[in-house]
C-alpha cells in the first residue's frame, strides 16, 4: 500500500466501498468504548479492536505504518497528556483518565480512519469541557466539508472555535484525504485562513481530526518514538471521522 498520494476524486461506487470500511472501523471503536474502564490495559483495548476488524473480514490499517519503526498495533491509545499515536501495552486505564482511541480499517482496498476520546469513571469538569469542545470542533468542521468551501475554511472554523475556549490546536499533525491510501491529499490542518487553500470538490474523502491541547499548541514525541504528548503535560483530546464530500453535503463514512 502506498502511504502518501495526491488528491484522488472518488466515484459513487468507491465512496460506497469506503462507507463499508468506515462502518467496520466504527464497529471496532464501539467495541473498545464498551470495554474501557478502570483496570483495563491498553493492550486489551487493542485486542478487542483487532478481533472486531478480523471478524468482518477486514484488516487493521495502522499495523506496519512506517515510522521510526513500523507501527506495532491496530489502534493507538493515547491517555491524558498523550495527544495521538500512543502504543497499546501494559498500561492500565485509571478512573478520571481521558482515553483517546484512534483506529484504521482496510476493507476491499479502502481505508476508514476515525477516533474518539472518552472520560473514564469520575471525570473533572475541566475534562468534560475539553471533551465537549473537541467533539463539537469535529462536527462544526464537518459542516464546512462542502462544495464551495476551501480547506482553509475548515481549519479556520475549527481553530476559532477551539481557541475561543482558550484551548489550542497543534500545527504538526493534521487531517488528510483518505481513500485506497490512509494519507492522500489534501492535507487538512485544524487551523487556517478562511477563503484560502484548495477548493473542496464532490468525490473528495477527508479524515477530519481536531486535536486539542489545554495548555499550549506545542507537542513532543516521547521516547517510544511514536507517542505524541503535549509539551507542557497538559490534557488533550482528539476526535476524527472520515467524511465524503458529495453534491448533497458531507456524508460521514465512519459510523456503524
Ligand atoms: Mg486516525
Ligand atoms: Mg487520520
Amino acid at each position: 500500500m502506498a502511504w502518501e498520494r495526491g488528491i484522488i476524486i472518488k466515484s459513487q461506487a468507491e465512496l460506497e466501498a469506503m462507507r463499508e470500511a468506515g462502518r467496520v472501523n466504527a464497529l471496532a471503536l464501539e467495541a473498545t468504548r464498551r470495554m474501557i474502564k478502570p483496570g483495563v490495559t491498553t493492550q486489551e483495548v487493542d485486542e478487542v479492536a483487532t478481533e472486531t476488524i478480523r471478524e468482518h473480514g477486514a484488516k487493521p490499517a495502522f499495523l506496519g505504518v512506517p515510522g521510526a519503526y513500523p507501527y506495532p498495533a491496530t489502534v493507538t491509545v493515547s491517555i491524558n497528556d498523550e495527544l495521538v499515536h500512543g502504543i497499546p501495552g501494559k498500561r492500565k486505564i485509571k478512573d478520571g483518565d481521558i482515553v483517546s482511541v484512534d483506529c484504521g480499517t482496510i476493507l476491499d482496498g479502502f481505508v476508514g480512519d476515525s477516533a474518539y476520546s472518552m472520560g473514564v469513571g469520575e471525570i473533572t469538569d475541566e475534562v468534560k469541557k475539553l471533551l465537549e469542545v473537541t467533539e463539537k470542533a469535529l462536527y462544526i468542521g464537518i459542516e464546512k466539508l462542502r462544495v464551495g468551501y476551501r480547506v482553509g475554511d475548515v481549519g479556520a472554523t475549527i481553530q476559532q472555535y477551539v481557541e475561543s475556549f482558550g484551548y489550542h490546536v497543534p500545527r504538526e499533525y493534521t487531517g488528510h484525504g483518505i481513500g485506497r491510501s490512509m494519507w492522500e491529499g489534501p492535507q487538512v490542518p485544524n487551523y487556517g485562513t478562511a477563503g484560502r487553500g484548495i477548493p473542496l470538490r464532490a468525490g473528495m474523502a477527508i479524515a477530519l481530526e481536531p486535536m486539542v491541547l489545554v495548555g499550549t499548541p506545542q507537542t513532543r514525541v516521547m521516547a517510544d518514538q511514536w507517542t505524541v504528548s503535549s509539551k507542557d503535560g497538559s490534557l488533550t483530546a482528539h476526535f476524527e471521522h472520515s467524511v465524503a464530500i458529495t453534491q448533497n453535503g458531507p456524508m460521514i463514512l465512519t459510523v456503524p
